[in-house]
């Protein structure tokens, strides 16, 4: 029973699934205008989203405060949110206020100050020439360039006016003083440079080319979604900008999801260099007036591509043709807070939505995504080899029980050896080890006792060039006590275990003319550093990188012929579903850093089970044999993607209220078949940021509709205060 004087209003915050409000006479308003509504003593901002519910009676309802001037959101996108939020089981407003988050951006910019030409006293001005300086003013060089700046110009603003003139502010105003200029309001530019599709890029190859055509080709056609398979280095990049040339031909928008964005300097050149102008960037680096400007741009259609870590899904596009999403495999696209979602999954739900297509790209795709191509949902598109002369690098093994190095050291001899060489030759090598820091435990030789955090049930790590102890699940830090806080010993601390700065320094013990370049998310941090880093191994001023997942992802150094992986064990222990997949992705990834030129390439892997199958598998080359070994394991034990998983943690400040809530919400769990629930256990974190955690695993048959069965459960469960319960569909992190 609709009204019209009334709609219901979505609001970006985490309660609720909208409120009705009375629309004013005067105000005219349809599902996905933004408006301005009281909510209690403040005013908020949020989305028409349908009709009233009706339940509120006349006298307590209150009136919209006004319409935003900005384009609506559109009803797939719309229809996106509600899908997320019934997926992930998360209130629509959580969800609305990642596509929303920065509501201010929703009012009109303020003008900038900016400055003109005086205008010509009278008559129609035919020449664009600056009218004479008035008499006694001197007309400097830096003032001639103001003025030639500004001829023909109408009014520039004036940061931008300082940098196309190159002169200070100061120049600005005693110009404008002198009656040279004269100071006017400038509108903030809504433009933002648009990339040119009709550019050359590089020549492709026919596999490359075949490929392109048939990612062009989906773009315009509805929705697909399209898996672009091949080896690092054999050109899956090239060809994913022919479909966004051909969104931009059509007049489309694109969103391109990279891990990693902050570190993807090399990807944004490239990018720049085969469409003449930079796509506009979204993740957590900016500021708040850079995502104010960008996510107008991109909800206004005025930004072509976007180009973003995995919230840039989430923007509104109102001409959206593509998506992207390059390393699909990478576990980043996954968000574990708030709501928690899977990107890549939700870029598929996102393109059947807008009727648009969706390329994942990986070298090694997800099992998720194996098994669709196998089930006939998503179109498959291989990219055979390498491009050019480059080969696949040689795998060896390296089995340290048998030519380990010797007590406190991390390098076996064969590694330190190939290092040498390499060098030695004028090549470049990388040291990957996924651990920041020095070391990963310190213990006190005297009594055992190990560093833990305060807040967390963690080790702390210790890093000796900030000369600090940090916990890397919360950030706490101390310094390393001199008295052990147990026993009292003195000075009886002892780093147990290599991070990349212990390695640095082994290595400086044993190559000292090496110059040694330690790259991770503590050393590189944003793109400037990034894209130095990058320019730093291109000229030959480092000669060997250590480093952690940052370099296994996206770089191409072609120098680089030499990785060693430290220990290739690392992402293997623990009770992680993906484990083994996992590692598999990551050390592809990395070796796929060696070798990407002409120089053949070579990796070693240091590991004390080199017979394990993911092991074999690398050194082998074997993808299938991995894939098959892994897809039969799965489907044994009915774990995605041949079965569902939720998780449920509950958390809270005393441990003893977490447990009981836990132990109450396995009770009340409903019987149902085809699906079992599974603890409550405490988290392997049990404790996290001063929270105590419990989990529930809910496994159950594809058949199964595991939203609805939880929704069921929770609402049926009496929910105690100070308690957190959270909700992960097919979660990734098992910890
Ligand atoms: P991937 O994304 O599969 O790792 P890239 O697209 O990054 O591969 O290509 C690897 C390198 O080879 C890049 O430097 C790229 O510019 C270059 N490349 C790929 N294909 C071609 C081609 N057809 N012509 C020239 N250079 C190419
Ligand atoms: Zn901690």
């Amino acid at each position: 029973m609709s009204r019209a004087d009334r709609a219901k209003v979505l609001l970006p915050m985490p309660v609720g699934s909208g409120y009705d409000y009375r629309i004013p006479a005067d105000m005219a308003v349809s599902p996905g205008d933004f408006v301005r509504v009281p909510l209690g003593p403040r005013q908020m901002t949020g989305v028409v989203w349908g009709a009233a519910d009706g339940a509120v009676p006349d006298d307590r309802l209150k009136a919209m405060i006004a319409r935003h001037d900005a384009p609506p959101l559109a009803k797939a996108h719309r229809r996106f949110i509600d899908w997320i939020a019934a997926y992930a089981v998360a209130a629509p407003g959580s969800v609305l206020r990642m596509s929303v988050p920065v509501p201010e951006a929703l009012d009109p910019p303020a003008p900038e100050t900016g400055y003109r030409l005086v205008a010509p006293a009278a008559g129609p001005a035919a020449a664009p020439a600056p009218p004479p300086a008035p008499p006694g003013v001197r007309i400097t060089p830096q003032r001639q360039r103001v003025l030639d700046a500004l001829a023909d110009a109408g009014t520039v603003a004036a940061e931008r006016l300082r940098t196309a003139a190159g002169v200070s502010s100061a120049v600005l105003t005693g110009m404008a003083k002198a009656g040279l200029v004269e100071a006017a309001p400038v509108a903030v530019r809504a433009d933002w440079p648009a990339p040119d599709p009709d550019r050359a890029g590089v020549a492709l190859s026919a596999d490359q080319a075949a490929a392109a055509r048939a990612l062009a080709g989906a773009v315009g056609a509805g929705y697909a979604t399209l898996v672009l398979e091949g080896v690092s280095g054999s050109g899956k990049t090239e060809v994913y900008f022919e479909a966004i040339a051909e969104a931009l031909r059509q007049g489309r928008q694109s969103i391109v999801l990279l891990p990693e964005i902050a570190l993807s300097a090399q990807w944004l050149a490239r990018f720049e260099q085969r469409f003449g102008a930079a796509p506009a960037p979204w993740h957590s680096d900016l500021t708040r007036a850079q995502r104010r400007q960008i996510w107008r741009a991109a909800a206004t259609g005025t930004a072509r591509v976007v180009v973003g870590a995995r919230s840039a899904l989430m923007l509104p596009m109102p001409e959206l043709g593509l998506i992207v999403v390059d390393e699909e495999h990478d576990q980043s696209f996954k968000q574990e807070d708030g709501v928690v979602y899977h990107a890549r999954d939700m870029a598929v739900v996102r393109a059947t939505l807008e009727e648009v297509p969706v390329v994942l790209a990986s070298a090694t795709p997800a099992l998720e995504t194996v098994a669709n191509v196998e089930r006939g949902r998503y179109a498959r598109l291989v990219l055979p080899e390498r491009h050019g002369r480059a080969a696949m690098p040689a795998v060896e093994l390296l089995d340290l029980r048998e030519e380990g190095p010797p007590r406190g050291r991390w390098l076996a001899g064969r590694m330190v050896h190939t290092i040498a060489e390499t060098l030695a030759a004028g090549e470049q090598a990388l040291l990957y080890l996924n651990r920041r820091g020095y070391a990963p435990l310190t213990l006190c030789r005297g009594c055992g006792l190990r560093l833990e955090c305060p807040q967390c049930a963690a080790w702390l790590v210790e890093h000796r060039l900030a000369g600090r102890l940090e916990c890397h699940h919360c950030g706490h830090t101390r310094t390393l006590p001199r008295e052990c806080p147990e026993c009292g010993a003195e000075d009886s601390f002892v780093p147990c275990g290599p991070g990349v700065e212990r390695l640095a320094e082994e290595v400086a013990g044993l190559l000292p003319s090496a110059r040694v370049l330690v790259a991770t998310s503590d050393t590189i941090r944003g793109p400037a550093a990034a894209a130095a880093l990058v320019g730093d191994v291109r000229d030959g001023a480092v000669d060997l990188l250590i480093g952690t997942q940052i370099l296994a992802k996206g770089h191409h150094f072609p120098r680089l012929t030499l990785v060693g992986v430290v220990d290739a064990d690392l992402g293997l222990a623990g009770g992680d579903l993906r484990a083994a997949e996992r590692t598999w992705q990551m050390l592809n990834q990395v070796a796929g850093r060696a070798g990407r030129a002409e120089r053949p390439g070579r990796v070693i892997l240091q590991s004390w089970q080199p017979e394990h199958p993911v092991l074999q598998a690398i050194a082998a080359g074997d993808r299938d044999g991995f894939i098959a070994e892994e897809k039969a394991g799965r489907e044994r034990c009915g774990m995605p993607p041949y079965g569902r998983l939720a998780a449920i943690i509950v958390s809270g400040r005393r441990a003893e209220a977490v447990q009981q809530a836990a132990q109450a919400l396995g009770r009340y769990a409903p019987v149902q078949d085809g699906l079992a629930v599974l603890g409550p256990t405490p988290a392997p974190l049990a404790l996290l940021r001063g929270y105590f955690r419990h989990r529930l695993l809910v496994k159950a048959a594809r058949t199964v509709n595991l939203q609805d069965y939880i929704r069921r459960w929770l609402s049926r469960t009496p929910q105690p205060g100070g308690v957190r319960i959270k909700v992960d569909i097919d979660p990734y992190s098992f910890s």
